[in-house]
């Protein structure tokens, strides 16, 4: 599955919803009029006024960061399975006593799936590789061509992209493939993600940026590499290997100490930033034409989960977010048992969300970079 590196997926959530920003003020300007013109419009043709409506009362929730949500979510974050193959050394996973085999089955999909009518944007991650669910790709099917979303996002451990695989993946409507990559060299990669074969890794990516050139698809490839002690002198390398590689876009995110679990784990992991060789590996990006982001770029402010849209694991639980996906210690309820509209604002929620937007850090947050930072 995964790496998990939260910032990435909240860049990937808020770039979506405000529009891919860069150059100078104009152009902001003009792309997020572009990506609002574009969601407005999509909510029309897909729900008529109601869905504009909706569309403007979700919009007012994340600019005002309300306790309660008004309208409904576009984005959803799914769990397709507890089940994974790897046993990465900065993954809570791995150091489970009892694992979470459970899968996201096609009927209870449809059971979720159903309580979001206005659903635009979906991301596969949580704890597992979502490929070892053997209903994955019709689950992605219905979510592109049934219930018509425009974004679909899957994180993956990149182990299981046979030839079959790729061509499901550029086929069947997967919009950005993200693949976890956490060294430049075997010797690296195999130690950190272990269960995992570095060559057979890379030759699986090169199959699929091949098939998604045959194919002429728009799907976008991208590599995701997690900063640690054993792989931080590799930044410049993850780039070359990156362009060699063919991939849209890269990016390097620091391990976040709730995904890795225990204090003493992510002391041992983690590294303090280098800036200067991350200027170098970002110029070094730019001069391929590759697109780079680097988990410092992520906007300060409030954490946007507990407002964007839920975290629903394999078995309906809402979790704070992908890196807390373990319903065992924490979640808000479960979509299959009380619906989403009578879970969405509960007081535990409310409350959570009062927490974090005062600055504080719920329990269950203890260490993330996105908590206790609002201002
Ligand atoms: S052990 Fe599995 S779930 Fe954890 S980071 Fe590795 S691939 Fe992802
Ligand atoms: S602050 Fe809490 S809810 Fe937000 S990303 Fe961090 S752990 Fe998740």
């Amino acid at each position: 599955m995964n790496h998990k590196y939260i910032c990435f997926i909240k860049l990937t959530v808020e770039r979506y919803l405000k529009g891919y920003e860069h150059g100078d003020s104009m152009i902001k300007i003009t792309a997020k009029f572009s990506r609002i013109k574009f969601l407005m419009e999509r909510s029309l043709l897909k729900n008529g006024i109601s869905g504009v409506y909706n569309m403007l009362l979700y919009g007012l929730t994340l600019k005002l960061n309300k306790d309660k949500i008004m309208g409904e979510p576009i984005t959803v974050q799914l769990e397709p399975t507890g089940k994974c193959n790897l046993r990465c050394t900065m993954c809570k996973r791995t150091y489970y006593d009892e694992q979470r085999i459970q899968d996201l089955t096609f009927d209870r999909y449809l059971k979720i799936i159903g309580q979001f009518k206005y659903l635009n944007n979906i991301i596969f991650t949580g704890l597992g590789e979502g490929i070892m669910n053997k209903d994955f790709f019709r689950i992605v099917d219905h979510a592109k061509n049934v219930k018509k979303v425009d974004f679909i996002f899957v994180i993956s451990n990149g182990t299981l992209l046979n030839r079959e695989v790729c061509e499901k993946f550029v086929n069947s409507g997967i919009d950005k493939v993200a693949i976890s990559f956490d060294g430049a060299t075997k010797e690296t990669y195999n130690s950190i993600r272990a269960g995992a074969d570095y060559d057979k890794v890379l030759a699986n990516i090169k199959t699929l940026v091949e098939t998604k050139k045959r194919y002429g698809s728009k799907i976008i490839v991208h590599l995701g590499f997690v900063l640690m002690k054993k792989n931080a002198h590799q930044m410049k390398e993850i780039v070359n290997l990156a362009h060699g590689l063919g991939v849209s876009t890269l990016s390097i995110g620091v391990v976040n100490p709730n995904f890795t679990g225990k204090e003493e784990l992510h002391s041992a992991l983690a590294i303090k930033v280098d800036d200067k060789a991350v200027e170098e590996a970002e110029a070094l990006a730019k001069s391929y034409g590759l697109g780079f982001e680097f988990a410092r770029d992520v906007p300060k402010g409030v954490c946007g989960y507990p407002w964007q849209g839920p975290f629903i694991t394999a078995d309906g639980y809402i979790a704070t977010c992908c890196v807390n996906p373990d319903p065992r210690t924490f979640n808000f309820g479960n979509v299959l048992e009380t619906p989403y509209s009578e879970l969405k604002n509960s007081r535990q929620v409310v409350s959570f969300r009062k927490h974090l937007a005062s600055g504080g850090v719920p329990p269950n947050c203890t260490g993330c970079p996105l908590a206790g930072v609002h201002n």
